[in-house]
C-alpha cells in the first residue's frame, strides 16, 4: 500500500483516479450481439450462449418448477439470513414511499406530483465467482415494492445449463417469476429489445462486467434507461486514534477481495493510525482464501495521511467513493460535511458488509467518482414522477392573461387561442357557493382521507328510529336503564338541529367532539400529511395546537406575537409556504387574554390558501364577535367552541366545530364512530333549553374579573394586570414561580405560564366564584405581607 503523508492538493487527482472506464470501446463488439438479437431473437440468443457461457439451452427461461423449488437445496440458516435481509431491505425501502405533493399555486390552480411504478424493469445479476443472490435482493425488493408490474430478471447459467439455486431461492422470496439463463451482452440486448420469449422492458438495472456495461449504454441510446453507469467497487475509510486497526483493516480487505481493480483508500489522520492498520492488513491478508486477488488490489490502494479534519473532508468530497467507512470518535461531524459518498457507515461497528447484505440499505451503488452526480439505487430508481394539474374557472380567471401573454410573446398563437377561449366562456359563468368550497378545500386534504369511504351507520339513516323501530344492528345487549344501552349517535342530530338556530348555522356545518379538543386532532388527520405537511400557530397560544401536531408527526411553526399580543398577518404568512396546510389563531387569545386584531385575521384569510382554524373558546366574554356568521364566505375557515367555558359544562367534554359542510363531511368521516357519549348529549340538550341562563353567569364573571384587575393592581406583587377579553386574568408578578408556590401553599392553585414566550413571571388567573375570588385576593395579601415582612 502505498503510504502518502499530508500530500499537496496538486496530487489529489492522481491519487484520487480510478481505472479509466470507457465503454465506447466496446461498442464494436455489442452493436453486432445487438444487431443479432433484433433480427434473430431467441436464435441468436442461444448462440451468443454456446459462444460465451458454453452451454446449449433449450429453453432460456428457468422453469417455474425449478424456480418454485430452488429453496429446497440450501442451508436452512442461509434460508433464514436471506430472509431476515430482505425484511429490512423491504423495511427500509417501503418507508422511502413517496407522498403525492398537492400544492395550489394560485387561486384555482392546483399541481400536483404523483410517483408511478415503472411498468416493466429488467434485472440483472451477473454470474462469474460468485453468485450475487444479494444483488437479487437489493433489485427485485424496490421492484417490488415500487409495484412494477413486470419484473425480468436475467443471470448467466453455469456450463450445465443451471442458474445457482441461491440465486433463484432469492428471485423466489422476492416474488420474481421470469429469470432466463442469459448473461452479458445478449441478456442486456433480449431486455432492451425484446425477442420471443424475453419481453422488452423500460428500464435495466444491475452491476456486470465491462461488456454488460458497454451493452447497458448502448441500450440507452435504444430508448431503454438504466440505473447508473458502473465501474469496480471501491471503499474510502477515515480513521483517528479512536479506530480498532483490526476493525478497518478487515473493511479495506473486505472490498480488496472483490477484484484486483477494487479502489481501496484509507485517510488516516495520525500516522501511527496508518502504520497500525497497515500492520493489520499484513496479518489478515494471508488468511484469505481469495488472498491473490486482494493483494494484487493492494498494491494499487492508498494511504493518505491527513492529520487536519478540513482536509480529510475535502479529499473525500473530490474523492466520491462509493462506500466510505468513517472510523473517527464523532462520525456524524465528518458524514454532515460528506457532501458526495454513495453510502456511509458511522461508527466502528458499522462495517461496509452490513450494508452489502442486510442492513436495509441498498448496495448498488455510483462508483468511479458517479456519486458526485448520481444516487445509488432506492424506491425511487423504480418509479417515474408524473405531475397533474387542475384549472378551476376561478384557475383561468387568475391565471388565463399571464399565459395568454406570454404565448403571444412567443407567437405561438394556436396556445394563446386555446387559454382565450376558455377566459372568454368563463365570463359567463357563476360559482356556486358549494362549488366554491369544493374546489378549495379538495386540494388541501390528505390523499389517503380522500380516498376513504365514509364510515355509515345505517342507523343514521333512520334518524334513531320511532318506537317501533327493532334495532339489531349493532351488537349492543338488548337491555339497559334509559337507552344506556345504546349507541349515541343519532342524538348528534337532536343536538345539531338545536344548535344550528341558536348559532346561526346549518346542522351540516356542526362537527360535535368530544371536547374541542378532538376537532383540534381531527383537523390535522384530516390536512395535514405526516412528515409532510407543517402548520403556523401563534406563540404564546394554545398548547394544544403544537401537541397535536406533535403526536400527528407534523411541523409546527411558531409565529411570536408582537409585544403588546397582537399579531402581524404578514408575520404568519412570511412563516408558511407550500406544505403549510393551516393556521391556528384563537381570539380571545390564551394565555394572553386578548381578542386579536380582526382587520389581521381577514388578512389571513384572504392571503393564505391553506386552513384557518380560529378557536372562539372564550369569545362569550370579550366585546368581539363571532366568526360564524360569515362561514360561507369563507369555505376554508374552522371555527372552535365549547361547552367547557360560558356553558359552564367543563366535564361533559363537548366542543364544537363550525365549518363548511365539504370540512364537516370531513371530520364526520375521520371521527370515530359514536365520539361523544349520550349523558353529554342529553345534557347538552337540556341547557340548549335555556340558553339565556349563561348570560347571567357570563356577566356574573365580567363583573368578577373587573374586579379583581382593580384589586390585583393594588397588591404589591402584581407588577402588571394585562387587559382581558376572557375569563381569565394574565398577571405578571415580581416571581411568578415563587408567588405560585406560596398561593399553592394557601390551596390555591393557579396557572404558572412564567416559561412561556413573552410572559416571564406571568401568572394566568381563572375568574372563580366571588368566593373563590376573595380566598384568592385574601391569600396575596398574606404572601405580600409575609415577603414584605
Ligand atoms: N381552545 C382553547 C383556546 C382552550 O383554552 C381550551 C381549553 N382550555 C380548549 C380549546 C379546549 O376546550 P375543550 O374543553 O372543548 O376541549
Amino acid at each position: 500500500m502505498q503510504l502518502h503523508l499530508s500530500p499537496p492538493r496538486e496530487l489529489w487527482p492522481s491519487l484520487a483516479a480510478r481505472p479509466a472506464l470507457s465503454v465506447v470501446d466496446l461498442f464494436d463488439t455489442v452493436r453486432p450481439i445487438f444487431e443479432s438479437v433484433e433480427q434473430e431473437g431467441d436464435a441468436a440468443l442461444r448462440r451468443y450462449e454456446e459462444r460465451f457461457d458454453h452451454v446449449l439451452l433449450d429453453d432460456l427461461r428457468v422453469p417455474a418448477e425449478t424456480l418454485a423449488h430452488a429453496a429446497d437445496g440450501l442451508d436452512a440458516s442461509l434460508l433464514d439470513a436471506l430472509r431476515l435481509a430482505k425484511t429490512n431491505i423491504e423495511r427500509f425501502h417501503a418507508a422511502q414511499r413517496f407522498s403525492p405533493l398537492i400544492v395550489p399555486t394560485a387561486e384555482g390552480v392546483v399541481c400536483e406530483q404523483h410517483a408511478v411504478p415503472i411498468e416493466r424493469v429488467g434485472l440483472y445479476i451477473p454470474g462469474g465467482s460468485a453468485p450475487l443472490f444479494s444483488t437479487v435482493l437489493m433489485l427485485a425488493v424496490p421492484a417490488v415494492l415500487a409495484g412494477c408490474r413486470e419484473i425480468v430478471l436475467c443471470t448467466p447459467p453455469d456450463r450445465s445449463g443451471q442458474v445457482h439455486p441461491a440465486i433463484l431461492a432469492a428471485a423466489q422470496l422476492c416474488g420474481v417469476e421470469r429469470v432466463y439463463r442469459l448473461g452479458g451482452a445478449q441478456a442486456i440486448a433480449a431486455m432492451a429489445l425484446g425477442t420471443e420469449s424475453v419481453p422488452r422492458v423500460d428500464k435495466i438495472f444491475g452491476p456486470g462486467n465491462a461488456y454488460v456495461m458497454a451493452a447497458k449504454q448502448w441500450a440507452s441510446l435504444h430508448g431503454v434507461a438504466i440505473d447508473m453507469p458502473a465501474g469496480p467497487s471501491e471503499v474510502e475509510v477515515i480513521a483517528d486514534a479512536t479506530c480498532v486497526p483490526a476493525f478497518v483493516a478487515a473493511d479495506l480487505l473486505s472490498q480488496a477481495e472483490h477484484g484486483s481493480d477494487s479502489q481501496v483508500v484509507l485517510v488516516a489522520m495520525t500516522e501511527a493510525v496508518a502504520q497500525a492498520v497497515v500492520a493489520e492488513v499484513e496479518r489478515q491478508v494471508v488468511e484469505l482464501p481469495r488472498r491473490e486477488v486482494a493483494e494484487r488490489s493492494l498494491a494499487n490502494s492508498r494511504i493518505l495521511v491527513l492529520p487536519e479534519e478540513k482536509a480529510v473532508v475535502a479529499f473525500t468530497n473530490f474523492y466520491a467513493p462509493e462506500h466510505l467507512i468513517i472510523a473517527t470518535e464523532r462520525p456524524r461531524d465528518l458524514a454532515q460535511q460528506i457532501t458526495t459518498a454513495g453510502s456511509v457507515f458511522l461508527g466502528h461497528w458499522s462495517c461496509e458488509s452490513a450494508g452489502d447484505y442486510a442492513s436495509g440499505t441498498n448496495h448498488t451503488l455510483p462508483t468511479s467518482g458517479y456519486a458526485r452526480a448520481y444516487s445509488g439505487l432506492s424506491l425511487d430508481s423504480f418509479q417515474r414522477k408524473t405531475t397533474w394539474q387542475t384549472l378551476s374557472p376561478q384557475g383561468v380567471r387568475t391565471i388565463g392573461s399571464c399565459v395568454a401573454e406570454m404565448a403571444d410573446a412567443e407567437q405561438l398563437a394556436a396556445h394563446a387561442r386555446a387559454m382565450r377561449l376558455r377566459m372568454a366562456s368563463v365570463e359567463e359563468l357563476a360559482v356556486s357557493e358549494e362549488d366554491g368550497a369544493i374546489e378549495a378545500i379538495a386540494p388541501l386534504v390528505r390523499p389517503n382521507i380522500q380516498a376513504l369511504a365514509p364510515y355509515s351507520c345505517a342507523r343514521d339513516e333512520f334518524d334513531g328510529g320511532n318506537d317501533d323501530t327493532v334495532f339489531l344492528d349493532a351488537n349492543e345487549s338488548p337491555f339497559g336503564e334509559d337507552g344506556l344501552n345504546r349507541y349515541p349517535d343519532p342524538l348528534q342530530r337532536a343536538v345539531k338541529s338545536k344548535l344550528a338556530p341558536l348559532k346561526g348555522v346549518r346542522p351540516g356545518q356542526i362537527f360535535l367532539g368530544n371536547g374541542s379538543d378532538e376537532a383540534i386532532d381531527l383537523v390535522f388527520r384530516v390536512f395535514c400529511r405526516p412528515a409532510v405537511d407543517n402548520v403556523v400557530v401563534l406563540d404564546p397560544s394554545y398548547g394544544m395546537y403544537e401537541v397535536c401536531a406533535g403526536v400527528n408527526d407534523v411541523e409546527c411553526r411558531k409565529v411570536p406575537l408582537r409585544a403588546d399580543y397582537s399579531f402581524a398577518a404578514a408575520d404568519v404568512l412570511a412563516a408558511t409556504d407550500a406544505q403549510t396546510k393551516v393556521v391556528f389563531l384563537c381570539s380571545p387569545n390564551n394565555p394572553t387574554g386578548n381578542l386579536l386584531p380582526e382587520a389581521e385575521v381577514s388578512a389571513v384569510l384572504r392571503d393564505f390558501s391553506g386552513i384557518v382554524v380560529l378557536d372562539e373558546a372564550y369569545i362569550d366574554f370579550s366585546p368581539g364577535s363571532t366568526w360564524r356568521t360569515r362561514l360561507d364566505r369563507y369555505p376554508r375557515l374552522i371555527l372552535l367552541s365549547t361547552f367547557s367555558k360560558a356553558w359552564a359544562s367543563a366535564s361533559i367534554r363537548l366542543g364544537m366545530a363550525f365549518a363548511s359542510e365539504t370540512i364537516i363531511a370531513l371530520f364526520n368521516k375521520v371521527k370515530y364512530p359514536y365520539n361523544v357519549n349520550i349523558l353529554s348529549q342529553r345534557r347538552a340538550l337540556q341547557l340548549l333549553e335555556h340558553p339565556e341562563r349563561i348570560d347571567a353567569e357570563v356577566q356574573t364573571i365580567l363583573g368578577e374579573r373587573e374586579r379583581l384587575r382593580v384589586a390585583l393592581i393594588g397588591n404589591v406583587l402584581v407588577q402588571t394586570v394585562f387587559p382581558s377579553d376572557a375569563n381569565f386574568l394574565l398577571v405578571r408578578v415580581a416571581d411568578a414561580p415563587a408567588v405560585y408556590r406560596a398561593l399553592a401553599d394557601h390551596n390555591i392553585i393557579v396557572r404558572n405560564r412564567h416559561r412561556v414566550t413573552l410572559c416571564a413571571d406571568c401568572l394566568r388567573i381563572t375568574i372563580g366564584t366571588p368566593e373563590e375570588n376573595d380566598a384568592l385576593l385574601c391569600a396575596l395579601r398574606d404572601i405580600a405581607a409575609e415577603t414584605t415582612a
